[in-house]
């Protein structure tokens, strides 16, 4: 299926080999174990030299079918998935992490993949070093400095900085270093980082895969060589993903295509209309022209995604009122949803931080993550316009 666009790999690559009896959709194979009559052949599979499946934990003929989707959609040798976006992350830096290895990394990481980096990783023995995420003159310094590990993501969440990928490959190479990139904001229609000469891209699955909010899952896309080994942890350690949610994210793969289109036609006309507000400081998305990262996000992206954030006059204040007066948001977590999502970073993506470890990340506290649907975008607009309007004044005049 490598030869076809984006859309039709969403709808066919992966499939074929998982239909049986003239279906034609894959099923949800639910079962925990696959038999075999002849002995040799059951024991030609478990040791890996026959295709074929032996137990839940490990393969699974529906969660294979959406691995391979992605797989395809990367433009990659090999897939292997996850039962969350943070067990494909954990998974993949335990993988090949020892103590005493050096991770570099970017402030600007989700808030899990950050716990990651400041919680576990060192009581494990791995010194980890955080950049300042768009400085790429600081990022090369430290990965010159030795590196087992460069690990990024771009754009990052939750104010949409934008990487350069492949000056950062190509710097994490000279070192010798493993390149892994979480492109989860990005999705496979608008970003294929391995193109760009990482060595790994991680997806959180529950977000734009998958595209419904129904199920969670994560995945990694890469060489054969690397997947075989982050699969083989998985598989003992056990963060299998399900066959159901397996399913899930393989029929709301069928429309990402689709989906990300629009939902990145909605955040370029919503992040154009926020900047028209006044009640509005900073509006970050990189499909703007002022937006630091934008001629780098022009040249590695398809599309500047559906994800945008934006700061407000009145702070905190401000978001408590203006979040419930929205009509066509779902005041949640996660994002890349057919419905739009909206959402403070204190309380979706930044959770376990503190306030202070926010503010070092850069992160106001009246800050507001938009997570654009596929909903009519004059309706959107026109939700935003009525929230705006119903705010006080005398909020806007505290920090005017
Ligand atoms: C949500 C998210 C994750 C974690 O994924 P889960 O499926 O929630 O475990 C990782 N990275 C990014 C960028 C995310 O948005």
């Amino acid at each position: 299926m490598t030869q076809f666009k984006p859309g039709t790999k969403a709808l066919w690559s992966g499939e074929k080999e998982q239909l049986a009896y003239g279906a034609t959709q894959v099923p949800v194979v639910h079962s925990v174990s696959f038999g075999y009559d002849d002995m040799d052949e059951w024991h030609e599979i478990a040791t890996g030299k026959r295709e074929g499946h032996i137990y839940g934990r490990n393969t699974n003929p529906t969660t294979q079918a959406f691995e391979d989707k992605v797989k395809d959609l990367e433009g990659a040798e090999a897939a292997t998935s996850f039962s969350t976006g943070m067990a494909a992350i954990s998974n993949t830096l335990y993988t090949f992490l020892r103590p005493g290895d050096r991770v570099v990394t970017i402030k600007d990481t989700y808030g899990g993949t950050n716990k990651i980096f400041t919680e576990f990783l060192p009581k494990s023995g791995v010194d980890v070093v955080f950049c300042e995420t768009d400085d790429h003159a600081e990022i090369e310094v430290e990965i010159a400095n030795g590196c087992q590990v460069l690990y990024l993501e771009s754009p990052t969440n939750p104010t949409l900085k934008i990487i350069d990928i492949e000056r950062m490959a190509k710097a994490g190479h000279a070192a010798g270093a493993l390149v892994i990139i979480d492109g989860t904001f990005a999705s496979p229609v608008n970003q294929n980082p391995l193109e760009l000469g990482v060595d790994l891209v991680l997806h959180s699955a529950t977000k734009y895969l998958g595209g419904h909010s129904d199920a969670l899952g994560g995945i990694v896309c890469g060489s054969k060589e690397l997947i075989d080994q982050i699969y083989h942890y998985r598989e003992i350690n056990g963060a299998t993903l399900n066959p159901m949610a397996s399913y899930l994210l393989l029929r709301g793969m069928k429309t990402l295509h689709l989906r990300v289109e629009r939902q990145n036609e909605n955040a370029m006309k919503v992040a154009q209309y926020l900047k028209t507000i006044d009640w509005v400081d900073d509006v970050f998305y990189p499909g703007l022209e002022e937006h630091k990262g934008h001629v780098i996000a022009k040249r590695q992206m398809k599309g500047f995604g559906g994800m945008l954030s934006f700061s407000v006059k009145g702070g905190l204040e401000t978001v408590h009122q203006l979040l419930p007066k929205m009509k066509l948001a779902k005041r949640a977590a996660s994002l890349g949803c057919v419905q739009t999502i909206i959402g403070p970073p204190r309380t979706t993506s930044h959770v376990e931080c503190t306030p202070e470890e926010r503010e070092a990340m850069g992160i106001p506290e009246g800050l507001i993550r938009y997570s654009a649907g596929i909903e009519d975008i004059d309706d959107l607009i026109a939700d935003l316009e009525q929230a705006f309007n119903s705010l006080p004044k005398e909020l806007y005049a505290k920090d005017a």
